[in-house]
């Protein structure tokens, strides 16, 4: 156990799982509550409208949506982009069709250097 100081607050405090001390991570929970509330109750609302109301940056409001915490309301559609199509989403960083892609290639990718491996266990233990 460490103590440090709150990156957040100055505070000292002893860390254990968040970068950042109990009371800011409080309080982190609470600005995302008040946002989430927020979109719920305006759905017709932007990124930067719901950010001004909230008092935070329209990049945390879009990171919730990104983290797949919130969706994108009816008022940003159009705001969250797939990463790879840029096809309007309402959350998360990709489009269905894309993470299915993706999801496919990286088990093809795992398939392939499973079979890799196998090989070179099995010409090891030979040579
Ligand atoms: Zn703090
Ligand atoms: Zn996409």
């Amino acid at each position: 156990m460490e103590a440090m100081n709150c990156p957040r607050c100055g505070k000292v405090f002893v860390k254990i799982v968040e970068p950042v001390c109990d009371a800011c991570v409080k309080a982190a929970e609470q600005i995302f509550e008040q946002v989430r509330e927020y979109v719920r109750e305006n759905p017709d609302k932007k990124i930067a409208d719901v950010a001004k109301e909230c008092k935070v940056t329209p990049a945390r409001v879009l990171q919730y949506i990104r983290d797949g915490r919130i969706e994108a309301s009816g008022g940003m559609q159009g705001e969250v982009l797939c990463s790879k199509c840029s096809k309007p989403i309402i959350i998360g960083r990709m489009c269905e069709k894309c993470i299915l892609e993706t999801n496919f290639k990286v088990n093809d990718m795992k398939y392939e250097a499973s079979i890799k491996n196998k090989g070179r266990v099995f010409t090891t233990r030979r040579t």
